[in-house]
Protein backbone atom coordinates (compact mmCIF):
# COMPACT_ATOMS: atom_id res chain seq x y z
CA UNK A 1 0.00 0.00 0.00
CA UNK A 2 1.09 3.71 -0.91
CA UNK A 3 2.59 5.32 1.90
CA UNK A 4 2.93 8.32 0.22
CA UNK A 5 4.09 10.05 -2.77
CA UNK A 6 7.53 8.56 -2.82
CA UNK A 7 7.88 4.78 -1.58
CA UNK A 8 5.97 2.01 -1.60
CA UNK A 9 6.32 -0.09 1.67
CA UNK A 10 5.15 -3.49 1.71
CA UNK A 11 5.33 -7.03 3.54
CA UNK A 12 6.66 -9.33 1.03
CA UNK A 13 4.10 -12.41 0.05
CA UNK A 14 7.32 -13.85 -1.36
CA UNK A 15 10.41 -16.00 -0.23
CA UNK A 16 13.52 -17.68 -1.46
CA UNK A 17 11.43 -20.82 -2.29
CA UNK A 18 9.84 -18.47 -5.25
CA UNK A 19 12.50 -17.54 -6.80
CA UNK A 20 14.15 -19.67 -9.83
CA UNK A 21 17.42 -20.56 -9.96
CA UNK A 22 19.67 -18.30 -8.18
CA UNK A 23 21.44 -21.23 -5.73
CA UNK A 24 24.66 -19.20 -5.53
CA UNK A 25 22.93 -15.56 -5.17
CA UNK A 26 20.68 -16.67 -2.21
CA UNK A 27 23.51 -18.25 -1.00
CA UNK A 28 25.53 -15.39 -0.97
CA UNK A 29 22.87 -13.00 0.56
CA UNK A 30 22.10 -15.64 3.00
CA UNK A 31 25.70 -15.94 4.29
CA UNK A 32 26.93 -11.90 3.71
CA UNK A 33 22.91 -10.42 5.38
CA UNK A 34 20.66 -12.75 6.63
CA UNK A 35 23.02 -15.30 8.67
CA UNK A 36 24.91 -12.26 10.45
CA UNK A 37 21.52 -10.72 11.76
CA UNK A 38 20.49 -14.26 13.01
CA UNK A 39 23.91 -14.95 14.86
CA UNK A 40 25.41 -11.19 15.13
CA UNK A 41 27.73 -12.69 18.39
CA UNK A 42 29.26 -15.91 16.31
CA UNK A 43 30.09 -12.98 13.45
CA UNK A 44 31.58 -10.73 16.00
CA UNK A 45 33.87 -13.77 17.78
CA UNK A 46 35.20 -14.70 14.25
CA UNK A 47 35.85 -10.85 13.76
CA UNK A 48 33.22 -10.43 10.97
CA UNK A 49 31.59 -7.19 11.06
CA UNK A 50 27.71 -7.49 9.89
CA UNK A 51 26.18 -3.95 8.38
CA UNK A 52 27.00 -2.82 4.57
CA UNK A 53 25.07 -2.90 1.92
CA UNK A 54 24.67 -5.28 -0.54
CA UNK A 55 25.08 -4.21 -4.31
CA UNK A 56 23.32 -7.06 -6.90
CA UNK A 57 23.70 -6.08 -10.53
CA UNK A 58 23.67 -7.67 -13.83
CA UNK A 59 21.41 -7.38 -17.08
CA UNK A 60 17.89 -6.49 -16.78
CA UNK A 61 15.09 -8.72 -15.97
CA UNK A 62 17.10 -10.96 -14.26
CA UNK A 63 15.47 -10.67 -10.78
CA UNK A 64 17.35 -8.32 -9.33
CA UNK A 65 14.17 -6.94 -7.62
CA UNK A 66 12.08 -9.82 -7.76
CA UNK A 67 15.65 -11.35 -5.34
CA UNK A 68 15.66 -8.20 -3.13
CA UNK A 69 11.95 -8.65 -2.26
CA UNK A 70 11.84 -12.33 -1.76
CA UNK A 71 15.28 -11.71 0.83
CA UNK A 72 12.73 -9.53 2.48
CA UNK A 73 10.12 -11.96 2.41
CA UNK A 74 12.90 -14.71 3.70
CA UNK A 75 13.27 -12.80 6.90
CA UNK A 76 9.92 -11.73 7.28
CA UNK A 77 11.15 -7.73 6.71
CA UNK A 78 9.30 -5.20 5.05
CA UNK A 79 10.51 -4.03 1.61
CA UNK A 80 10.54 -0.68 0.85
CA UNK A 81 11.29 -0.05 -3.19
CA UNK A 82 12.89 3.13 -3.68
CA UNK A 83 13.35 3.90 -7.19
CA UNK A 84 16.29 6.26 -8.06
CA UNK A 85 14.24 8.43 -9.80
CA UNK A 86 11.61 9.29 -5.98
CA UNK A 87 15.61 10.02 -5.30
CA UNK A 88 16.65 12.65 -7.76
CA UNK A 89 12.57 13.95 -7.28
CA UNK A 90 13.48 14.65 -3.81
CA UNK A 91 16.53 16.73 -4.91
CA UNK A 92 14.48 19.10 -6.62
CA UNK A 93 12.50 19.33 -3.57
CA UNK A 94 12.74 19.72 -0.51
CA UNK A 95 15.73 16.72 -0.70
CA UNK A 96 17.65 16.48 2.29
CA UNK A 97 14.70 16.13 4.34
CA UNK A 98 12.67 13.28 2.53
CA UNK A 99 16.08 11.21 1.92
CA UNK A 100 16.41 11.71 6.05
CA UNK A 101 12.80 10.97 6.35
CA UNK A 102 13.15 7.85 4.20
CA UNK A 103 15.73 5.99 6.27
CA UNK A 104 14.05 7.03 9.44
CA UNK A 105 11.31 5.15 7.96
CA UNK A 106 13.22 2.32 7.59
CA UNK A 107 14.64 2.33 10.83
CA UNK A 108 11.48 2.74 12.49
CA UNK A 109 9.93 -0.40 10.60
CA UNK A 110 12.59 -2.75 11.09
CA UNK A 111 12.94 -5.71 10.07
CA UNK A 112 13.59 -3.93 7.11
CA UNK A 113 15.04 -4.24 3.20
CA UNK A 114 15.74 -0.55 1.77
CA UNK A 115 16.00 -1.11 -1.85
CA UNK A 116 17.51 1.27 -3.93
CA UNK A 117 16.81 0.49 -7.65
CA UNK A 118 19.06 1.94 -10.82
CA UNK A 119 21.52 2.85 -8.04
CA UNK A 120 24.01 4.24 -10.65
CA UNK A 121 22.07 6.74 -11.42
CA UNK A 122 22.95 8.72 -8.83
CA UNK A 123 26.28 7.47 -8.36
CA UNK A 124 27.17 8.16 -11.82
CA UNK A 125 29.02 11.54 -12.93
CA UNK A 126 29.24 13.02 -9.49
CA UNK A 127 31.01 15.49 -11.20
CA UNK A 128 28.29 16.55 -13.47
CA UNK A 129 26.39 16.13 -10.53
CA UNK A 130 28.80 18.57 -8.32
CA UNK A 131 28.56 21.05 -10.99
CA UNK A 132 24.68 20.70 -10.98
CA UNK A 133 24.62 21.22 -7.20
CA UNK A 134 23.21 17.66 -6.68
CA UNK A 135 26.55 16.47 -5.14
CA UNK A 136 24.86 17.34 -1.55
CA UNK A 137 22.75 15.20 -2.00
CA UNK A 138 24.72 12.07 -3.14
CA UNK A 139 26.52 13.19 0.20
CA UNK A 140 24.02 12.48 1.97
CA UNK A 141 22.86 9.60 0.93
CA UNK A 142 26.69 8.15 1.63
CA UNK A 143 26.27 9.78 5.16
CA UNK A 144 22.59 8.24 6.02
CA UNK A 145 24.47 4.59 4.48
CA UNK A 146 27.33 5.25 6.96
CA UNK A 147 24.62 5.82 9.69
CA UNK A 148 22.74 2.77 8.58
CA UNK A 149 26.29 0.88 9.08
CA UNK A 150 26.97 2.17 12.65
CA UNK A 151 24.11 0.83 13.94
CA UNK A 152 23.04 -1.72 11.15
CA UNK A 153 20.47 -4.04 13.52
CA UNK A 154 17.85 -5.66 10.93
CA UNK A 155 18.00 -2.94 8.41
CA UNK A 156 19.17 -4.12 5.24
CA UNK A 157 20.44 -1.56 2.22
CA UNK A 158 20.55 -3.21 -1.46
CA UNK A 159 21.36 -1.33 -4.47
CA UNK A 160 20.83 -2.67 -8.00
CA UNK A 161 22.57 -1.86 -11.04
CA UNK A 162 23.10 -3.00 -15.15
CA UNK A 163 26.29 -0.83 -14.89
CA UNK A 164 28.19 -1.22 -12.01
CA UNK A 165 31.08 0.33 -13.74
CA UNK A 166 29.33 3.89 -13.76
CA UNK A 167 28.90 3.84 -9.82
CA UNK A 168 31.29 6.47 -7.96
CA UNK A 169 33.81 4.61 -5.98
CA UNK A 170 32.55 6.12 -3.21
CA UNK A 171 29.70 3.94 -2.52
CA UNK A 172 31.41 1.12 -2.83
CA UNK A 173 33.53 1.74 0.14
CA UNK A 174 33.57 -0.21 3.41
CA UNK A 175 29.99 -0.47 5.09
CA UNK A 176 28.43 1.05 1.84
CA UNK A 177 27.90 -1.26 -1.20
CA UNK A 178 30.89 -3.24 -0.11
CA UNK A 179 29.55 -6.15 -1.39
CA UNK A 180 28.79 -7.35 -4.94
CA UNK A 181 26.55 -10.21 -6.09
CA UNK A 182 26.44 -11.20 -9.95
CA UNK A 183 23.07 -11.77 -11.02
CA UNK A 184 23.38 -13.82 -14.13
CA UNK A 185 20.78 -14.55 -16.84
CA UNK A 186 19.50 -18.16 -15.35
CA UNK A 187 20.92 -21.55 -16.91
CA UNK A 188 18.97 -24.31 -18.62
CA UNK A 189 18.18 -25.42 -15.18
CA UNK A 190 17.66 -22.64 -13.35
CA UNK A 191 14.88 -21.50 -16.64
CA UNK A 192 13.14 -24.81 -16.03
CA UNK A 193 12.71 -23.84 -12.35
CA UNK A 194 11.39 -20.40 -12.99
CA UNK A 195 8.96 -21.72 -15.79
CA UNK A 196 8.00 -24.29 -13.43
CA UNK A 197 7.34 -21.65 -10.56
CA UNK A 198 5.48 -19.68 -13.09
CA UNK A 199 3.04 -21.87 -14.35
CA UNK A 200 2.51 -23.66 -11.28
CA UNK A 201 -0.73 -21.90 -10.53
CA UNK A 202 -2.30 -22.15 -13.92
CA UNK A 203 -3.94 -25.19 -16.19
CA UNK A 204 -1.12 -26.88 -17.58
CA UNK A 205 -0.89 -29.56 -19.76
CA UNK A 206 1.75 -31.89 -21.27
CA UNK A 207 4.52 -28.98 -20.54
CA UNK A 208 7.86 -30.21 -21.01
CA UNK A 209 9.74 -28.02 -19.24
CA UNK A 210 13.61 -29.32 -19.79
CA UNK A 211 12.48 -29.22 -23.88
CA UNK A 212 11.40 -25.59 -23.17
CA UNK A 213 14.33 -24.69 -20.61
CA UNK A 214 16.28 -25.96 -23.81
CA UNK A 215 14.68 -24.01 -26.43
CA UNK A 216 14.88 -20.33 -24.53
CA UNK A 217 18.69 -19.98 -23.88
CA UNK A 218 19.55 -16.45 -23.30
CA UNK A 219 16.54 -15.27 -21.64
CA UNK A 220 15.84 -13.52 -18.28
CA UNK A 221 13.45 -14.18 -15.77
CA UNK A 222 11.37 -11.59 -17.10
CA UNK A 223 11.41 -12.79 -20.45
CA UNK A 224 10.20 -16.19 -19.44
CA UNK A 225 7.54 -14.44 -17.53
CA UNK A 226 6.55 -12.69 -20.96
CA UNK A 227 6.23 -15.56 -22.75
CA UNK A 228 4.08 -17.30 -20.59
CA UNK A 229 1.92 -14.02 -20.64
CA UNK A 230 1.35 -14.60 -24.11
CA UNK A 231 0.45 -17.84 -23.98
CA UNK A 232 -1.80 -17.65 -20.89
CA UNK A 233 -3.48 -14.74 -23.32
CA UNK A 234 -4.05 -16.62 -26.54
CA UNK A 235 -5.56 -19.96 -24.32
CA UNK A 236 -7.63 -17.63 -22.43
CA UNK A 237 -8.94 -16.26 -25.89
CA UNK A 238 -9.61 -19.94 -26.77
CA UNK A 239 -11.58 -20.51 -23.82
CA UNK A 240 -13.36 -17.86 -23.87
CA UNK A 241 -14.60 -18.66 -27.49
CA UNK A 242 -15.29 -22.52 -26.54
CA UNK A 243 -16.60 -21.46 -23.21
CA UNK A 244 -14.55 -23.95 -21.92
CA UNK A 245 -11.34 -23.76 -19.69
CA UNK A 246 -8.42 -25.30 -21.51
CA UNK A 247 -5.10 -26.12 -20.39
CA UNK A 248 -1.57 -24.54 -21.70
CA UNK A 249 0.46 -26.58 -23.67
CA UNK A 250 3.79 -26.76 -24.90
CA UNK A 251 2.69 -25.94 -28.17
CA UNK A 252 1.61 -22.45 -26.94
CA UNK A 253 4.80 -21.60 -24.90
CA UNK A 254 6.85 -22.74 -28.12
CA UNK A 255 4.82 -20.64 -30.44
CA UNK A 256 5.13 -17.87 -27.38
CA UNK A 257 9.10 -17.99 -27.71
CA UNK A 258 9.07 -17.64 -31.06
CA UNK A 259 6.87 -14.37 -30.30
CA UNK A 260 8.84 -12.68 -27.85
CA UNK A 261 12.85 -13.44 -28.16
CA UNK A 262 15.52 -13.16 -25.50
CA UNK A 263 16.49 -10.22 -24.14
CA UNK A 264 20.16 -10.86 -22.14
CA UNK A 265 21.72 -12.18 -25.48
CA UNK A 266 24.42 -9.57 -25.72
CA UNK A 267 25.34 -9.65 -22.26
P1 LIG B 1 15.57 -4.61 -13.91
O1 LIG B 1 17.04 -4.56 -13.98
O2 LIG B 1 14.90 -4.32 -15.21
O3 LIG B 1 14.96 -3.94 -12.73
P2 LIG B 1 15.41 -7.00 -12.52
O4 LIG B 1 16.67 -7.76 -12.65
O5 LIG B 1 15.17 -6.21 -11.29
O6 LIG B 1 15.26 -6.12 -13.77
P3 LIG B 1 12.93 -8.17 -11.94
O7 LIG B 1 12.10 -6.96 -12.09
O8 LIG B 1 13.27 -8.59 -10.59
O9 LIG B 1 14.23 -8.01 -12.77
O10 LIG B 1 12.30 -9.40 -12.71
C1 LIG B 1 11.18 -9.23 -13.51
C2 LIG B 1 10.15 -10.32 -13.25
O11 LIG B 1 10.63 -11.54 -13.78
C3 LIG B 1 9.89 -10.59 -11.79
O12 LIG B 1 8.84 -9.81 -11.29
C4 LIG B 1 9.52 -12.06 -11.77
O13 LIG B 1 8.15 -12.25 -12.05
C5 LIG B 1 10.30 -12.62 -12.94
N1 LIG B 1 11.52 -13.27 -12.51
C6 LIG B 1 12.78 -12.85 -12.75
N2 LIG B 1 13.67 -13.71 -12.25
C7 LIG B 1 12.99 -14.68 -11.65
C8 LIG B 1 13.35 -15.86 -10.94
N3 LIG B 1 14.63 -16.20 -10.75
N4 LIG B 1 12.36 -16.66 -10.47
C9 LIG B 1 11.07 -16.35 -10.67
N5 LIG B 1 10.66 -15.25 -11.33
C10 LIG B 1 11.60 -14.43 -11.82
Amino acid sequence: DETGKVFLLEKPDINFSDVGGMEREKQEIDLKIIKPLQFPELYKAYGKKAGGGILLYGPPGCGKTYLAKATAGQIQAEFINVGIHDVLDMWIGNSEKNLHSLFELARQCKPCVLFFDEVDALGANRNTMRSSGASHLINQFLSEMDGIAADNENLLIIGATNAPWHLDPAFRRPGRFDRIIFVEPPNTQGREDILQLQLKDKPVANVDYAALAKATTGYSGADLKAIIDIAVEEKLLEALQKGVQLPITQKELLKAAKTHKATTREW
